[in-house]
């Protein structure tokens, strides 16, 4: 009983007198209500297995007593250092998790998330063993954003857009990204067998290679630098000017680079060599018709390394103060192993601000499915899924939503690995797929008829 009682003594005894009031925490927060009301600045808002929503902030004791909120100190953020950041990560190949310990120490665990503090070298080590990671760079911005109009009326011109993508040009463009064979870089032949981030003179290829598609197709066509604590390198984006809106932005976005870390054998065919084919068949055939809104086509770097690139993306353009109206993102949209073809889109929760501005393209892209006949099943998953580009943009408040294959119960069995290739690949569910990919496009760029 003694025994029992110093245990428990020691226990609240120990962070107490180590902490400080002023001393900023990074806590678990429980969620009650909208959390766009809080005067604590929350870097994630994420939902448990269990249903159950918390946001992880970084305040100080006192505001965190000052709240009247339930938490739960995870550690005191002077503990980062400057080759550090704070991560969350979630478990996409079973058994990670357990992995996760004898990388690095786990700052709370919620049944599929984890939270960390790692370095960069750390971060690769996690992604290589199954986990899909997201740095907690900045505090989300809460706001409502602009509803885009869901509803679909068929249009001629939209119904030749869809059915106009092929499938042969999906697997031709899948297999020049993975390394199948080689394809033409600046005038010279080059086999693009890594797509890796950090792969050097690959990642510096793969990106120029989808900047000259881009600009032989006649898009104003620009690279986007990014650099951080954990490294640097650069985002890629094609830009369809808008008409008569030209102001209001539409983004087709996809992240480019690969895992696993390998500078020779990362192919990357369903992550996500297919949502950036899905981008260049996008600006291929959208590149011919006119809009009312801007288009851009954007491909990210750093995705795997906490979605570093898009992060620096998302940060520019909302201190330029851009009207992004939506943020369509693709990230593994070819994986299919049979029976219903199944996809998800990924919302906020609808205790978020930003819910119903996601909602309406999720609602959107399924008017298109059911009015152009594509054979897909999409179901809504509003769960916050903060694990792609996409929630780069939901931090600074903009509608987006992230588009997947059923990453419920029919994820990519490749999943970071060199086995994800090509051949792997169900060709007709990703026809499928770009085809509602474009509609939804066209439609949320208001389509200039003819
Ligand atoms: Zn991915």
């Amino acid at each position: 009983m003694r025994t029992t009682i110093v245990f428990l003594f020691l226990l609240c005894a120990i962070p107490c007198a180590m902490s400080q009031p002023d001393d900023v925490m990074l806590a678990r927060v429980e969620v009650t209500g909208t959390v766009s009301e809080w005067n604590i600045p929350v870097y994630a808002h994420l939902q448990e297995p269990t249903g159950k929503e918390y946001a992880l902030v970084m305040a100080t004791l006192a505001t965190l007593d000052k709240s009247k909120k339930i938490y739960l100190i995870l550690e005191s953020t002077g503990k980062k250092a400057a080759n550090e950041g704070y991560f969350i990560a979630l478990e996409r190949t079973p058994g990670a998790r357990l992995q996760a310990g004898h990388i690095l120490s786990v700052l709370h665990d919620d049944g599929l998330q984890i939270v960390v503090r790692a370095t960069a070298k750390q971060v690769e080590e996690l992604s290589m063993v199954g986990f899909d990671v997201a740095e907690l760079d900045c505090p989300i911005i809460f706001r409502s954003p602009k509803i885009v109009e869901s509803e679909v009326k068929h249009l001629t011109a939209i119904d030749n857009i869809v059915h106009s993508v092929q499938q042969e040009t999906l697997r031709q463009y899948t297999g020049n990204l993975s390394g199948e064979w080689p394809v033409q870089v600046s005038g010279s032949s080059y086999t693009i067998v890594s797509r890796n981030t950090n792969s050097g003179t690959p990642i510096q290829k793969a990106t120029q290679y989808v900047y000259e598609f881009m600009q032989t197709l006649g898009l104003n066509t620009s690279f986007h630098d990014w650099q951080s604590w954990s490294g640097a390198n650069r985002n890629v984006i094609g830009e369809k000017r808008g008409t008569t809106k030209p102001q209001e932005i539409v983004l087709i976005t996809a992240h480019l680079d690969s895992m696993p870390s390998s500078s020779s054998n990362s192919p990357g065919a369903d992550d996500n060599g297919s949502g950036s084919a899905g981008v260049m068949v996008a600006a291929e055939i959208l590149s011919q018709y006119n809009f009312e809104r801007t288009l851009r086509f954007v491909f990210f770097t750093g995705e795997e390394q906490g979605l570093v690139g898009s992060s620096a993306y998302a940060t520019s353009v909302s201190q330029s103060g851009e009207n992004i109206v939506a943020v369509y993102n693709m990230d593994m949209i070819a994986w299919d192993s049979g029976g219903a073809p199944t996809l998800r889109l990924h919302t906020r929760t609808t205790s978020n601000a930003g819910y119903q501005a996601d909602r309406a393209i999720a609602d959107l892209f399924i008017q298109v499915v059911n009015t152009y006949v594509i054979n897909l099943t999409p179901i809504i998953d509003a769960d916050a899924c903060a694990y792609s580009d996409h929630a780069s943009f939901w931090k600074k408040g903009y509608a987006g939503l992230l588009a997947i294959e059923d990453d419920e119960d029919d994820f990519c069995g490749n999943y970071h690995t060199s086995r994800d290739k090509l051949a792997t690949l169900n060709l007709s569910y990703f026809t499928a797929y770009v085809k509602a990919t474009l509609g939804c496009a066209a439609h949320l760029g208001k389509i200039v008829s003819k």
